[in-house]
C-alpha cells in the first residue's frame, strides 16, 4: 500500500508508542494509583525485573504477530496462525513475564502439539470450564494486526478477532480488539482519534454495551479502572480514559510545548492510573502512536527502548516498515559517493565535545565520539560498532510540511537529547547526508540554548564551520518559532 511520509510515520507510531507504553509502565506494575503531579519514567525493574527501557510481554507477543505480517501473510490464514502462536511458544520459553490465561494456552496447546487449531481449542475449553477469558492479553498485543490491513478494514475485523481467539475465547476480548485495532487503523490514515469508528462492526446488543463503556471512560480518570484492568474491558477503558481525560496542548514552540507532547502526557496518565500498568499503557500507545507518529516518541525513550527478541528502536521502525511494504520495501541507496560534503566532520562553534558533519564520516569519526544522532536514514552496517545511536525522523524538502508532522517538537526533542547525552559526559556525533540542511538546523538551536544567543547568530556559527550549510526555508522558520522565546 502507498503511504504518505505522514501516514508512514503513524504506522511506525503505533508499535513504537506501543513499545514505550510498555516499558514505561514496566517499573510500576500493579501499583497503587498515584498523583498527578507524580513522575513517571522508564525506570524498569517491575515483574521481570526489566532494564530501564525494556518492554514486556505486551510488546513481545506483539512483535511476534508483526514479524509474521512483516512476511506479507494473512494473518487470517491458518498457517499464518500456526506461525504466530509457535512464535509466542518459542517467546514464553525464556520469558520474563507471561499472563496467566496466555500461559494457560501456550503450554497445554503445546503439550497437544502447538498449532493455531490446538490454542482455539484450548482457549475454548478453558473459557467452557472458567468462564472467564476475558484477560487484557490479546488487546495488549493487537496494534501490529491493524498495521496489517490499513487497505482492508473488513480483513482487519476478521483478523484482529481470530488472533484474539488464540488465547482469550471471550467475545469481549475479540470486541476489543476489533474496536482498538479499527480505531488504529483510521489513525494511520487521517490523523483522526476516534475510539468508536469500529462499534459498528459489532452485534446488537454488544455494541450498545460497549458504547456504554467508552462514555464511562471519558467520564472518569483512569484510576477508575484500576481495581480489575486485567480485565480486557477494564483495560481497555482505563487506556481510553488517560487519552481522553488527557488535555491536548496547544502548540507553543517558543514555551517548549506540543500538541505531539500528548503522547507522552497520556501514557504517564495511562501508567498513573496504577494496576496493570504495562498492559494499559502500551494498549494507550498502539493508539496514541497511530494518531502523533513515531516522531511524536520522545528521543529519551526511543534510546531506551530494548527488548525481545533482542530489538531496538531502530528494529521496531524496520518491522513495522516490512509489514507495510509486504515485505518488499522500496530499494534505498544508502551509498553517498556522489557527495563530497559528506566527508567533512568539524567541532561544533560552541561546544568541542559535539561533532557534527556528513554521514560518510561514520566511518572516520573523532577520537572519543560514542553517541551517534543521524538526522538521515543509515544503514545498519555504517553505526559504529559501540556507540549509542538515535535515529531522528526529519525530511530535508522544503515547501514539504506535512512530511515533518511535528517538525518544532523533533526539533527541539533532538536537541534536547545531545543536552542529556552531554550531560552524562558522551562525546556526540550529529549529522545528515552533508551537513547542508538538517545537521546546521539542530546545531543552531543547540548552539542558541548553549549560549543563551540569538538564533540568527548561533546559525552564522555553525555556517562559518560547515562548508556551504544553509537550512531550508522551512527549517528556518521552525528555529525561528522554538528561539522566539
Ligand atoms: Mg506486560
Amino acid at each position: 500500500m502507498d503511504l504518505t511520509a505522514a501516514q508512514r510515520d503513524r504506522a511506525c507510531g503505533s508499535l513504537l508508542a506501543t513499545a514505550a507504553g510498555d516499558a514505561l509502565g514496566a517499573g510500576y506494575e500493579f501499583d497503587p494509583p498515584c498523583g498527578p503531579g507524580t513522575p513517571i519514567g522508564m525506570i524498569g525493574g517491575g515483574l521481570g525485573p526489566f532494564k530501564p527501557g525494556e518492554w514486556t510481554d505486551d510488546t513481545s507477543m506483539a512483535i511476534a504477530i508483526a514479524e509474521v505480517a512483516a512476511t506479507g501473510a494473512d494473518l487470517r490464514s491458518e498457517a499464518a496462525l500456526d506461525r504466530i502462536v509457535t512464535r509466542w511458544l518459542d517467546w514464553s520459553h525464556g520469558a520474563k513475564d507471561v499472563g496467566v490465561q496466555t500461559r494457560a494456552v501456550l503450554s497445554e496447546a503445546g503439550r497437544q502439539g502447538i498449532s493455531s487449531r490446538t490454542a482455539r481449542q484450548v482457549s475454548a475449553a478453558h473459557h467452557e470450564r472458567t468462564g472467564r477469558t476475558a484477560g487484557n492479553g490479546s488487546l495488549m498485543r493487537t496494534a501490529p494486526v491493524a498495521l496489517a490491513y490499513l487497505d482492508d478494514e473488513a480483513g482487519l475485523v476478521e483478523a484482529a478477532r481470530s488472533i484474539s481467539e488464540l488465547t482469550h475465547f471471550d467475545p469481549d476480548a475479540g470486541d476489543a480488539c476489533v474496536l482498538w485495532c479499527t480505531a488504529i487503523r483510521r489513525a494511520v490514515l487521517t490523523g483522526e482519534l476516534d475510539v468508536r469508528v469500529g462499534l459498528e462492526h459489532l452485534d446488537e446488543p454488544r455494541r450498545q454495551t460497549w458504547a456504554e463503556r467508552l462514555d464511562a471512560a471519558e467520564a472518569a480518570q483512569p484510576s477508575a479502572f484500576s481495581s480489575n484492568n486485567g480485565w480486557v474491558v477494564a483495560a481497555l477503558q482505563g487506556a481510553w480514559s488517560a487519552i481522553a481525560t488527557t488535555p491536548v496542548p496547544d502548540d507553543g514552540p517558543a514555551k517548549g510545548v506540543f500538541r505531539a507532547d500528548h503522547l507522552r502526557l497520556a501514557l504517564e496518565a495511562a501508567v498513573r492510573g496504577g494496576g496493570d500498568t504495562d498492559t494499559v499503557a502500551a494498549i494507550a500507545g498502539g493508539l496514541l502512536g497511530a494518531v502523533y507518529g513515531a516522531s511524536a516518541v520522545p528521543a529519551q525513550w526511543r534510546l531506551l527502548l530494548q527488548g525481545w527478541p533482542g530489538l531496538r528502536t531502530r528494529g521496531l521502525i524496520q518491522l513495522v516498515d516490512r509489514i507495510i511494504d509486504k515485505d518488499a520495501p522500496a530499494p534505498f541507496d544508502y551509498t553517498y559517493d556522489g557527495y563530497p560534503e559528506a566527508r567533512q566532520v568539524v567541532a561544533h562553534p560552541h561546544d568541542d565535545k559535539v561533532w557534527i558533519g556528513g554521514v560518510a564520516a561514520l566511518h572516520h569519526l573523532p577520537t572519543g565520539v560514542d553517541a551517534v544522532v543521524s538526522l538521515c536514514r543509515v544503514a545498519d552496517g555504517d553505526i559504529p560498532p559501540g556507540t549509542t545511536q538515535l535515529d531522528v525522523r526529519l525530511i530535508d524538502r522544503e515547501g514539504r510540511q506535512s512530511e515533518n508532522p511535528n517538525l518544532d517538537f523533533v526539533l527541539l526533542d533532538t536537541v534536547r537529547a545531545i543536552e542529556v547525552l552531554r550531560a552524562e559526559g558522551r562525546t556526540v556525533f550529529v549529522h545528515c547526508v552533508q551537513a547542508y540542511s538538517r545537521t546546521p538546523t539542530i546545531a543552531a538551536l543547540y548552539g542558541a540554548r548553549r549560549q543563551g544567543i540569538a538564533i540568527d547568530d548561533a546559525l552564522a556559527d555553525v555556517r562559518a564551520v560547515l562548508r556551504d550549510a544553509f537550512p531550508n526555508g522551512d527549517f528556518q522558520e521552525a528555529l525561528r518559532r522554538l528561539a522566539s522565546g
